[in-house]
Protein backbone atom coordinates (compact mmCIF):
# COMPACT_ATOMS: atom_id res chain seq x y z
CA UNK A 1 0.00 0.00 0.00
CA UNK A 2 1.36 3.11 -0.84
CA UNK A 3 2.20 6.53 1.85
CA UNK A 4 -1.33 8.00 1.76
CA UNK A 5 -2.45 11.04 4.23
CA UNK A 6 -5.19 11.57 6.08
CA UNK A 7 -6.64 14.44 8.16
CA UNK A 8 -7.17 14.65 12.00
CA UNK A 9 -8.60 16.73 15.14
CA UNK A 10 -7.30 16.17 18.52
CA UNK A 11 -11.16 17.76 19.84
CA UNK A 12 -11.42 19.90 22.78
CA UNK A 13 -12.05 17.48 24.96
CA UNK A 14 -8.66 16.17 24.55
CA UNK A 15 -6.92 19.28 24.57
CA UNK A 16 -8.52 20.59 27.76
CA UNK A 17 -7.45 17.34 29.81
CA UNK A 18 -3.69 17.97 28.30
CA UNK A 19 -3.13 14.71 26.47
CA UNK A 20 -2.82 16.16 22.43
CA UNK A 21 0.94 15.23 23.70
CA UNK A 22 -0.20 11.54 24.65
CA UNK A 23 -2.00 11.64 21.56
CA UNK A 24 0.35 12.70 19.10
CA UNK A 25 2.93 9.95 20.43
CA UNK A 26 0.28 7.03 19.89
CA UNK A 27 -0.49 8.04 16.34
CA UNK A 28 3.59 8.11 15.61
CA UNK A 29 4.33 5.22 17.12
CA UNK A 30 1.40 3.69 15.22
CA UNK A 31 3.27 4.29 12.18
CA UNK A 32 1.30 8.20 11.14
CA UNK A 33 3.36 11.31 11.13
CA UNK A 34 2.32 14.41 11.41
CA UNK A 35 3.29 16.60 7.64
CA UNK A 36 0.68 20.16 8.86
CA UNK A 37 -0.23 20.88 12.12
CA UNK A 38 -1.79 24.10 13.88
CA UNK A 39 -3.64 24.91 17.36
CA UNK A 40 -6.98 26.50 16.67
CA UNK A 41 -10.49 27.98 18.43
CA UNK A 42 -13.13 26.86 15.54
CA UNK A 43 -15.56 29.36 15.15
CA UNK A 44 -19.24 28.18 14.59
CA UNK A 45 -18.99 28.65 10.98
CA UNK A 46 -16.20 26.89 10.75
CA UNK A 47 -17.27 23.91 12.80
CA UNK A 48 -20.83 23.97 11.28
CA UNK A 49 -18.68 24.01 7.35
CA UNK A 50 -16.72 21.05 8.84
CA UNK A 51 -19.73 18.81 10.30
CA UNK A 52 -21.75 19.94 7.51
CA UNK A 53 -22.52 16.07 6.35
CA UNK A 54 -24.15 15.49 9.92
CA UNK A 55 -26.80 19.07 9.25
CA UNK A 56 -29.51 16.92 9.68
CA UNK A 57 -28.28 14.37 12.64
CA UNK A 58 -30.34 15.39 15.97
CA UNK A 59 -26.91 15.69 17.55
CA UNK A 60 -25.86 18.25 15.23
CA UNK A 61 -26.13 21.71 17.59
CA UNK A 62 -24.35 19.56 20.62
CA UNK A 63 -21.70 18.89 18.26
CA UNK A 64 -21.07 22.08 16.65
CA UNK A 65 -20.74 23.27 19.95
CA UNK A 66 -18.58 20.86 21.62
CA UNK A 67 -16.35 21.52 19.12
CA UNK A 68 -16.14 24.97 19.52
CA UNK A 69 -15.51 24.90 23.31
CA UNK A 70 -12.07 25.31 23.48
CA UNK A 71 -8.80 24.77 20.94
CA UNK A 72 -7.96 21.71 19.11
CA UNK A 73 -5.18 20.54 17.05
CA UNK A 74 -5.87 20.09 13.07
CA UNK A 75 -3.17 18.12 11.31
CA UNK A 76 -2.52 15.89 8.19
CA UNK A 77 -0.99 12.60 9.13
CA UNK A 78 1.20 10.66 6.36
CA UNK A 79 1.76 7.25 6.27
CA UNK A 80 1.25 3.33 5.09
CA UNK A 81 -2.68 2.75 4.75
CA UNK A 82 -2.93 6.28 7.01
CA UNK A 83 -6.61 6.54 6.72
CA UNK A 84 -7.58 3.05 7.91
CA UNK A 85 -4.33 2.92 10.53
CA UNK A 86 -5.88 6.38 11.75
CA UNK A 87 -9.61 4.58 12.57
CA UNK A 88 -8.05 1.53 13.82
CA UNK A 89 -6.08 3.71 16.51
CA UNK A 90 -8.75 6.00 17.26
CA UNK A 91 -11.36 2.94 18.26
CA UNK A 92 -14.93 3.57 17.44
CA UNK A 93 -16.55 6.32 17.66
CA UNK A 94 -18.28 5.69 21.04
CA UNK A 95 -15.59 5.97 23.68
CA UNK A 96 -17.43 3.94 25.99
CA UNK A 97 -17.43 0.95 23.44
CA UNK A 98 -13.71 1.86 22.01
CA UNK A 99 -11.42 -1.09 22.15
CA UNK A 100 -9.27 -1.26 25.19
CA UNK A 101 -5.74 0.54 24.16
CA UNK A 102 -7.40 2.72 21.59
CA UNK A 103 -7.27 6.31 21.89
CA UNK A 104 -11.06 7.19 22.24
CA UNK A 105 -11.07 4.45 25.02
CA UNK A 106 -8.05 6.08 26.60
CA UNK A 107 -8.98 9.72 26.37
CA UNK A 108 -12.39 9.83 25.22
CA UNK A 109 -15.61 10.40 27.49
CA UNK A 110 -18.62 9.32 25.44
CA UNK A 111 -20.12 9.20 21.89
CA UNK A 112 -19.51 12.73 21.79
CA UNK A 113 -16.50 13.88 23.81
CA UNK A 114 -14.53 11.24 22.18
CA UNK A 115 -11.00 13.15 21.64
CA UNK A 116 -10.46 12.60 18.18
CA UNK A 117 -11.40 12.43 14.73
CA UNK A 118 -10.49 11.03 11.87
CA UNK A 119 -11.55 11.02 8.18
CA UNK A 120 -13.41 7.70 6.94
CA UNK A 121 -12.40 7.93 3.25
CA UNK A 122 -10.15 9.14 0.55
CA UNK A 123 -12.52 11.70 -0.88
CA UNK A 124 -13.46 12.86 2.99
CA UNK A 125 -9.96 13.10 3.61
CA UNK A 126 -9.18 15.11 0.92
CA UNK A 127 -12.23 17.70 1.28
CA UNK A 128 -11.06 18.04 5.17
CA UNK A 129 -7.44 18.60 4.48
CA UNK A 130 -7.94 21.12 1.95
CA UNK A 131 -10.53 22.49 4.67
CA UNK A 132 -8.15 23.97 6.96
CA UNK A 133 -4.46 23.64 4.63
CA UNK A 134 -3.55 24.82 1.58
CA UNK A 135 -1.34 23.08 -1.01
CA UNK A 136 1.51 25.45 0.05
CA UNK A 137 1.27 24.16 3.19
CA UNK A 138 1.31 20.90 2.17
CA UNK A 139 3.59 20.57 -0.84
CA UNK A 140 6.89 21.63 1.26
CA UNK A 141 6.01 19.27 4.47
CA UNK A 142 6.18 16.18 3.74
CA UNK A 143 7.85 13.00 5.45
CA UNK A 144 10.40 11.63 3.44
P1 LIG B 1 -16.77 9.30 13.66
O1 LIG B 1 -16.50 9.22 12.17
O2 LIG B 1 -16.35 8.04 14.39
O3 LIG B 1 -16.21 10.55 14.29
O4 LIG B 1 -18.35 9.36 13.87
P2 LIG B 1 -19.52 10.17 13.10
O5 LIG B 1 -19.02 10.70 11.77
O6 LIG B 1 -20.73 9.30 13.08
O7 LIG B 1 -19.86 11.39 14.06
C1 LIG B 1 -19.07 12.56 14.09
C2 LIG B 1 -18.92 13.03 15.52
O8 LIG B 1 -20.19 13.40 16.03
C3 LIG B 1 -18.44 11.94 16.50
O9 LIG B 1 -17.03 11.78 16.48
C4 LIG B 1 -18.94 12.47 17.82
O10 LIG B 1 -18.10 13.51 18.36
C5 LIG B 1 -20.29 13.07 17.43
N1 LIG B 1 -21.39 12.12 17.58
C6 LIG B 1 -21.63 10.97 16.86
N2 LIG B 1 -22.75 10.36 17.25
C7 LIG B 1 -23.26 11.13 18.25
C8 LIG B 1 -24.43 11.03 19.08
O11 LIG B 1 -25.25 10.10 18.95
N3 LIG B 1 -24.61 12.02 20.02
C9 LIG B 1 -23.74 13.07 20.15
N4 LIG B 1 -23.99 14.01 21.09
N5 LIG B 1 -22.63 13.20 19.39
C10 LIG B 1 -22.39 12.24 18.46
Amino acid sequence: MAKERTFSIIKPDAVAAGNAGHILQQLTDGGLRPVAMRLVQLTTAQAEGFYGVHRERPFFRDLVKFMTSGPVVVQVLEGENAIAKNRELMGATDSKKAAPGTIRQKYGTDIERNAVHGSDAPETAKFEIGFFFSGAELATLSVG
